[in-house]
């Protein structure tokens, strides 16, 4: 993709490229928000979900011979990312709104949660029995009123939004809602604003707001930067979406990324386009490689972090992307089993529904 001087286009905001001015445009493509956007969403999650630590990895820097940069949202008050998303959704909700449901795989409920709370709103959260108990009991702590449906997330989002309707309550989809990318594209400002350098990014990928909102930011400051979504090799959606040129539906299996589990929706309105237009590309890792790396960011850099948000450093370890720059990625999420973890770490098989991930001692 190509960007000019100029506004940035967006349908929103009726869709006018102009070349006058300082601001950027995606000439080639009809965006569906601008970068206006996300600035407004850095405005409404300022002081409770910004401004997560930047901080090089020694270990990765060393791999890659340029500097491995993480976002360690997993600082956030939630422990994960989606906390951005969630607070730029509520906060933009005008005062008569009740109560707000999503479907979730853990961390969004946890961030729409804790998000409806700072409002006084209710919050109704409809997961799949996929998701680990370590995250329904967090979200639970947090005063949800927790309703476990089926066994997909695409069942529990039919929940979510029978809800709306029955208990009129507002859906705020994880995904593919304006408000959710423009809060998940912050971290890209962010990023971008502490190393204006960075020649590449690593995102995780699943529904693909983040690495939407991301990818909005993060090119609409350098035209030049790659952005390269990250995810599982067993239920990638966007992966296969992107692919087959429309959203498409796919397995739901359990993974050691069980963040990045579920479909993109078949009516995918945003995200979709977004990720398609604006991804350098798109790679797998399978649940070896995740194991490595969670392994490696524990054992070499003390950090607890999902499954799910080591993707990038997985594709990297396992000779899938070679950066040739400095290059950040977003540890996502640190809200695990630890019991899982303590197994990973010690080298033991670990089970996951019908899933083995064999084990393997760091470092042998
Ligand atoms: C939701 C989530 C992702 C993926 O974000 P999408 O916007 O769905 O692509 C990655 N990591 C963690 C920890 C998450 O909770």
């Amino acid at each position: 993709m190509r960007l000019q001087g100029g506004v940035l286009t967006g349908i929103g905001c009726g869709g006018v490229v102009r070349q006058d001015t300082t601001l950027i445009s995606y000439s080639r493509y009809e965006m569906p928000f601008t970068l206006a956007d996300i600035f407004a969403a850095q405005h409404r999650i300022r002081g409770v979900a910004d401004q997560t630590p930047f901080i090089p990895s020694p270990f990765m820097s060393a791999n890659v011979g340029h500097d491995f940069m993480m976002k360690m949202e997993t600082m956030q008050p939630i422990g994960a990312f989606k906390l951005r998303g969630a607070m730029s959704a509520v906060m933009a909700l005008p005062d008569d709104v009740q109560g707000v449901t999503c479907c979730s795989t853990g961390n969004h409920g946890r961030g729409v949660t804790f998000a409806a709370n700072r409002r006084g709103m209710k919050a109704v959260i409809c997961m799949s029995e996929l998701v680990p108990q370590a995250k329904v009991d967090g979200i639970r702590a947090l005063g949800a009123d927790v309703r476990i449906i089926g066994t997909t997330q695409d069942e529990a989002m039919y929940e979510s939004q029978r809800l709306c309707v029955a208990e009129g309550l507002v859906e705020i989809s994880p995904f593919d809602d304006p408000h959710v990318i423009a809060g998940q594209g912050t971290i890209g400002l962010e990023m971008l604003e502490a190393r204006p350098d960075l020649s590449m990014l690593l995102v995780p990928l699943s529904g693909g707001g983040l690495a939407a909102g991301v990818a909005m930011a993060a090119k609409a400051i350098n035209p030049d930067i790659k952005v390269v979504g990250i995810t599982m090799d067993r239920g990638a959606a966007m992966y296969e979406s992107i692919r087959a040129g429309h959203p498409v539906e796919v397995g739901e299996y359990p993974s050691l990324a069980d963040s990045l589990g579920g479909g993109i929706g078949l009516q995918n309105k945003l995200s979709f386009q977004v990720c398609r237009d604006l991804l350098d590309d798109t790679i797998l890792v399978s649940e070896e490689d995740i194991r490595h790396a969670m392994q490696v960011m524990f054992y070499e850099e003390r950090i607890v972090a999902e499954g799910a948000s080591v993707v990038g450093q997985a594709a990297v370890l396992a000779g899938k992307i070679v950066p040739n720059g400095p290059v950040g990625t977003i540890i996502t999420g640190r809200n695990l089993d630890m019991s899982i973890f303590a197994k990973i770490m010690t080298g033991e098989d670990v089970q996951i529904g019908d899933l083995t991930v064999k084990g393997k001692r760091y470092g042998i």
